[in-house]
């Protein structure tokens, strides 16, 4: 399982806002409130939690959830140490017991039984039952529970229960506009902005066939990972392909079809 924690007191990563949703984000924090991300992966959920909890001097401990994940990596479990049993809290309750943010990265992802969990949590009960131990734990002042999900792939099988998320205030992430999308890239990578604006675009032309030939649009990462490459000092058709085109699609002729926009988009 991944979890990693950032130290309070850190210099606050890189985070170029959309609208409103740092101050959401500090009030929902404010007021020991849940809060639920939507939007399309790699437009920026992750990087924006990091860069409020260096603000609001939290400690994260982000989990990125996968279809094995189950309440116990959540909660922690009793491990053999020389000889002895001990019992070792996982991420959640290490940021229950803290006061930290606990960030649930596509929370549809993980095992049924994670939810009955975040029930309890999500309410003004703000308790986090351990079973295994006996122990129920209130939430430290300052906890706070953020969670992900991507409504894009509409699996009937992998949405959030009504119930689940009628528990969490909910802010809409998209891909930033041309002209931030632009700068961000620039900013992460270093090629200069005149040198990312027709990526940009052309982003914008791929995006528009999700649901097409596409099952999804070229993310925000992927441009960070192209501009980054040509400012590297690789031709800038092969960073697309590496970047933009095989990472969307298997299909030779879907392929060829991209590659004829990139003509268009670079002449
Ligand atoms: P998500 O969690 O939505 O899948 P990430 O937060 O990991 O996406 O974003 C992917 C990358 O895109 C980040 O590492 C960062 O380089 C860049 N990025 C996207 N949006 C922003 C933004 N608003 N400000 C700064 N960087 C961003």
């Amino acid at each position: 399982m991944q979890a990693h924690r950032t130290q309070e007191g850190a210099t606050a990563p890189f985070y170029f806002p959309q609208g409103d949703e740092r101050e959401v984000f500090a009030a929902a924090q404010a007021n020991g409130l849940p809060l639920l991300l939507k939007g399309p992966t790699g437009c920026g959920k992750t990087r924006f939690v990091a860069h409020m909890a260096a603000q609001l001097e939290r400690r994260l401990y982000t989990v990125a959830c996968h279809d094995d994940l189950s309440a116990t990596d959540l909660i922690g479990r009793y491990l053999l140490k020389g000889g002895e049993t001990v019992w070792v809290d996982g991420p959640l309750t290490r940021a229950v017991r803290e006061g930290a943010i606990c960030y649930l990265d596509e929370v549809v992802e993980a095992r049924k039984d994670v939810t009955v969990v975040l029930h309890p949590l999500t309410d003004d009960r703000r308790i986090l039952p351990i079973d295994r131990t006996g122990e129920e734990l209130e939430a430290a002042s300052g906890f706070m529970l953020v969670a992900s999900y991507n409504p894009g792939y509409q699996n009937i099988l992998k949405t959030l229960k009504p119930s689940t998320r009628q528990r969490f205030l909910a802010i809409e992430f998209d891909f930033p506009n041309p002209e931030q999308e632009t700068e961000i890239v620039a900013v992460e990578s270093g090629l200069p902005a005149q040198r990312v604006a027709p990526l940009v675009r052309l982003a914008g032309k791929l995006r528009g066939l999700k649901g097409q030939d596409l099952e999804e649009g070229v993310s925000t990462r992927l441009l960070v990972y192209c501009a980054t490459l040509i400012r590297q000092g690789m031709p800038v058709e092969r960073a697309i392909r590496a970047a933009m085109i095989e990472p969307l699609t298997d299909d030779e002729d879907v392929k060829r079809g991209l590659l004829d926009l990139v003509t268009a988009v670079f002449g």
